[in-house]
């Protein structure tokens, strides 16, 4: 095993060398407590930072057992030391001198939800490690290697001691952490027996500081459950929290403009993860498959059966087998819904501001007027209580124009100076004097999703793919790019990332032109639920910016990516 004294000796005689002298330097060298692996060296100073992992053996990291033996836990857990050790990181302000990305040190940014990362790992044995970038510090091409013994000699240690050993953090602190974790496992597991489609407790704070910041908006109105919707929830650490208990079936949040329903939709669309302690929507847990719907003009869709909502086009196109590259607001909503309910999702999130009218209702006068035979959209209003019977998918769904709704919806809660209200029998009783027009929709079969996807020989001819995300905006794989833009529930850049890795495997590994999309995407998710991150990273090295994604998003990526061939 070598040493940190052998890197240093040869970090004194590559100074002043030829950059690619650097690359000497990848291995695995003894620090005093844990041992510094440099995994991958960048070929120039301009290129993608070194990457730089820290392994700190189970006795000196010293974290108890029962903090990681459980997987929420020990996500947890993951995420704090990720972000104890980004902010020691980054405090130190270091700027070595150099040209490109010289000494450019960098650890994953964690925002208000908590994932699991390729950035921080516990092992079951209680192994930490710890992944990061580092810019190899030159000046021009000439390797200036003394500040690099800088960053691993000085920096590095004194991080690691204070922000990843048990013994130096705050014991209290961590134990919050892991309380918090179990108490929002326990609700997430709660919700299902309970037949709730989510949870918000009293006190949440659901609006953010402002359209670029996500953390909690100071000064906001606390949530408070309307009485009839309120219950209780013995959690193990917290003791019994209060708050309003959403039922499976179809909700509709109705309301004033800019009484808050967009943001009660919101957090319930993020409430499929978990949030930081001091977040405000520690406590709002949704349903772990929920999929926000929306319009998205302009998206392809492939071989989708969209004939539950759109028959009978003028061009006799085929909807049973639905293809186009330039869907419209209609289409492309129509085929959100069916490929969420080929993604397994059992509760549809639903907004107004962003939806297509003409998917979400039709009046009774447009139906006097134009008769359904001219009409190839059925709207979701005669789709949602079926979705719910037939399927078991439930719907909340924010409609503040329409009263259409109200004839479907099981529970109707009114927003009101941002304080929900249960108006449900008030406005069932209203709805009488307003009957929706007879006519009956017929029940439609099941869609079905036997798209099975072939191979692309471009994949497997070529062992050099580039893989890019652009922000949380889109991937780019192979010279093209997978718009991800409305793909709502993305929280985090490193879920783009971790996307793109698995587009590149599953072209190399799992399309065969047998498999269907979604046995595709099940094979996919088991490996990443047993094997973990570090199972779709194929090259020498594991990267450190990967983040856990879940089925929605991954049947959503390749949902829009064009080049699929199915
Ligand atoms: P709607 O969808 O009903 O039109 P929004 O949810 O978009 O309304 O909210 C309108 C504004 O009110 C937003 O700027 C939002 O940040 C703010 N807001 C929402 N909820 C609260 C709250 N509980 N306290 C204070 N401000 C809030
Ligand atoms: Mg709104």
């Amino acid at each position: 095993m070598k040493t940190s004294y052998d890197l240093k000796d040869l970090l004194n005689r590559i100074d002043h060398k030829g950059y690619p002298a650097y690359k000497d330097t990848r291995g695995s060298y003894q620090f005093k407590g844990y041992l510094l692996s440099i995994d991958h060296v960048q070929g120039d100073p301009f290129a993608a930072p070194s990457k730089v992992s820290i392994h700190i053996p189970a006795d000196t990291a010293g974290f108890p057992s029962d903090l990681f033996q459980e997987k929420h836990k020990r996500i947890a857990l993951q995420d704090l030391l990720t972000r104890k050790f980004s902010r020691e990181v980054e405090s130190f302000h270091f700027k070595a001198k150099g040209s490109g990305k010289s000494g450019l040190m960098s650890v994953s940014r964690c925002g208000q939800e908590i994932l699991e990362r390729t950035a921080c790992q516990i092992q079951k044995n209680g192994t930490l490690i710890m992944r990061m970038e580092i810019g190899f510090p030159a000046n021009g091409r000439t390797i200036n290697s003394r500040e690099l013994i800088k960053i691993l000699f000085h920096f590095l240690p004194d991080c690691v001691q204070t922000s990843l050993l048990y013994s130096s953090l705050d014991k209290n602190e961590i134990q919050k952490n892991a309380a918090l974790a179990q108490d929002q496992y326990y609700i997430r597991t709660e919700l299902p027996k309970l037949g709730l489609a989510a949870f918000v407790a009293n006190g949440s704070i659901l609006p953010r500081e402002s359209g670029v910041s996500d953390r909690p908006m100071k000064g906001a109105v606390p949530f408070q459950s309307p009485e009839s919707m309120e219950i209780s929830l013995p959690l193990p650490n917290y003791g019994v929290i209060k708050g309003m208990g959403i039922k499976e079936g179809i909700t509709l949040i109705v309301g004033g403009g800019y009484h808050g329903k967009s943001t009660l939709l919101k957090a319930l669309e993020l409430g499929v993860y978990n949030h930081i302690s001091g977040d405000g929507r520690e406590y709002v847990i949704t349903d772990s498959s929920a999929l926000k719907i929306r319009a998205e003009d302009g998206r392809s869709i492939k071989q989708t059966d969209i004939s539950m909502f759109i028959n009978n086009l003028p061009n006799k196109k085929d909807t049973v087998h639905f293809c186009t590259e330039d869907a419209s607001g209609s289409t492309s909503q129509a085929a959100n819904v069916i490929e969420a309910m080929e993604a397994g999702t059992e509760l549809i999130l639903i907004d107004e501001d962003t939806s297509a009218t003409n998917f979400m209702i039709r009046d009774e006068l447009m139906q006097r007027v134009v008769h359904r035979d001219s009409e190839p959209i059925t709207p979701f209003i005669d789709r949602v209580q079926e979705l719910f019977n037939c399927f078991g998918i439930s719907t909340i769904l924010v409609a503040g124009s329409s009263g259409s709704y109200f004839h479907r919806a099981d529970c109707i809660i009114q927003m009101d100076h941002y304080l929900p209200k249960d108006i449900t029998a008030y406005a069932k009783q209203e709805a009488e004097s307003f009957p929706l027009p007879s006519d009956l929709v017929e029940s439609c079969p099941d869609p079905s999703f036997k798209r099975t996807v072939k191979t692309d020989h471009n994949f497997c001819k070529n062992d050099r793919i580039k893989l890019k995300t652009q922000g949380r905006d889109s991937i780019l794989i192979n010279k093209e790019i997978i718009d991800l833009r409305y793909v709502e529930q993305l929280s985090d850049i490193e879920q783009l990332s971790t996307l793109g890795y698995l587009v590149k495997y599953a072209q190399l590994h799992i399309f065969d032109g047998k498999k269907t999309l979604s046995e595709s995407v099940e094979e996919l998710y088991r490996m990443l639920e047993t094997k973990g991150l570090d199972s779709i990273c194929e090259g020498s090295y594991i990267p450190s910016g990967l983040a856990m994604v879940r089925k929605q998003e991954i049947f959503a990526c390749f949902n829009r990516y064009r080049s699929l061939r199915m």
